[in-house]
């Protein structure tokens, strides 16, 4: 029962209102179907509970299944050190902050790995946020006030695309990876506004690069300030220093962005640049400001996960040998793989039902992998995203191949 707005009445209200005629905020989702429909076909590819996760291996209602969707890049959720330190935080510290960086959630261990982070990615100064989400949201609508332009590449990621929308600034789009049109639309922003132009460094769903060094050429003639979203970079490029540090940009690119949630096997986010534009951050992000802090938990495992890195660069080699060896198989075999250069690999559908279909049969077959649809790639772009870690072994690789060869055939792809 509802009390109707200053009429003193009661009514029940369902699915659209009789006794107002008011439409109902709800309808949306009782009419909502699609989702439901999927499940009813069994092939719904989302939420699935994980009973465990240990790195390249999960275990799904007793199922093992051998883990080809994760993050984890660098195979660091698993490690040792990792797992200690967040332990030995929450000993220390406790279990939250309980506050934002701005009043009492801010320690000692933020700093320091914010000192650890500027440094390892070539900056003089970082910021870290509670989630890479939180980093972008606050970041560009800091930055890009009223009479600013922000221009994003068309498959930026979602954060990046609602950073722009949350800031008072005009935002403008290019076309995927295309420099030519980056200058283009920068020759049309009136020269009294500032810009910035937002790209990711490794684009999240194909595993492509994105040109960095055209594209800092073309800001930098432009007077325009370079942001790279580094999520996927950070760990696995310029020996995981980043994607800016594989192109030597890292002077060209004005803000480096990254997340603890992908190498530095954690959750949270962090911003590295200008001591002077970090400390305008500090004071105007309001992702930053208006949430708690991230937990010291999760602030030790980054910093840990980090010094692992530094100290056994093989992983990211090992990443590398892991996905070509994939990369290898899957062309041969005569999927289309895209043009990934890292280790996230997307592999062709083209089609909803065949995308829900085929990850159901490679997760009865014991590979769990990612189906990615509209509107997280473009209509007809349907894949399934594959990504592998510093840890699959040889015979896990093996399997993956098996999988996706016995899998193609059934259906008819291959
Ligand atoms: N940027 C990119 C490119 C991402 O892929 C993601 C997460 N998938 C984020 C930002 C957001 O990071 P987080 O998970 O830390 O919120």
């Amino acid at each position: 029962m509802y009390e109707l707005e200053g009429s003193g009445d009661t009514a029940t209200i369902m699915n659209g209102d009789a006794v107002t005629g008011a439409k109902d905020i709800f309808d949306k989702c009782f009419s909502y179907t699609i989702a439901k429909e999927t499940m009813a076909r069994g092939v719904y590819p989302y939420f699935i509970p994980l009973a465990l996760n240990q790195g390249s291996e999960a275990v799904v209602r007793g199922h093992r299944l051998i883990m080809c969707g994760s993050n984890d890049y660098l195979g660091l959720t698993a490690h040792p050190k990792v797992r200690e330190a967040g332990i030995e935080a929450i000993r220390v510290y406790g279990s939250s902050c309980t506050g934002s960086r701005f009043l009492n959630g801010t320690l000692e261990l933020h700093e320091e790995l914010e000192r650890e982070l500027a440094e390892w990615v070539g900056k003089p100064a970082a910021l870290t946020f509670s989630t890479g989400m939180q980093t972008n949201l606050g970041v560009i609508s800091a930055l890009v006030g009223r009479g600013d332009t922000v221009v994003l590449d068309k498959d930026d990621h979602a954060s990046l695309l609602d950073g722009a929308r949350l800031s008072y600034g005009s935002m403008r789009r290019f076309r995927h990876n295309d420099v030519e049109h980056l200058d283009a639309v920068l020759a049309r922003v009136p020269r009294d506004q500032g810009v910035l132009v937002v790209v990711d460094g490794v684009f999240s769903m194909e595993g492509d690069v994105a040109p960095l060094p055209d594209i800092a050429e073309v800001c930098g003639r432009h007077g325009a300030r370079l942001m790279v979203d580094d999520a996927h970079g950070l760990g696995v490029m310029g020996g995981g220093r980043g994607t800016a540090h594989h192109f030597g940009v890292t002077e060209g690119t004005d803000l480096i962005m990254s997340t603890f949630s992908k190498s530095l096997a954690s959750l949270g986010g962090f911003v590295a640049g200008d001591a002077d534009v970090i400390h305008y951050m500090k004071h105007h992000a309001r992702s930053l400001i208006f949430s708690a802090s991230p937990t010291p938990a999760n602030t030790a495992c980054a910093l840990a996960a980090l010094q692992v890195m530094r100290e056994e660069p093989e992983r990211t080699e090992r990443v590398h040998a892991n996905v070509e060896k994939i990369r290898r198989g899957l062309t041969a075999l005569g999927f289309d793989v895209g043009c990934s250069v890292t280790p996230i690999l997307p592999v062709l559908m083209g089609d909803d039902e065949l995308t829900f279909v085929f990850w159901k049969m490679l997760f009865e077959a014991g590979v769990f992998v990612n189906a990615i649809i509209s509107p997280a790639v473009a209509p007809g772009r349907q894949i399934l995203r594959t990504s592998y870690m510093a840890t699959h072994t040889d015979d896990q690789l093996d399997r993956v191949l098996e999988a996706f060869a016995e899998v193609g055939r059934k259906v008819g792809l291959i």
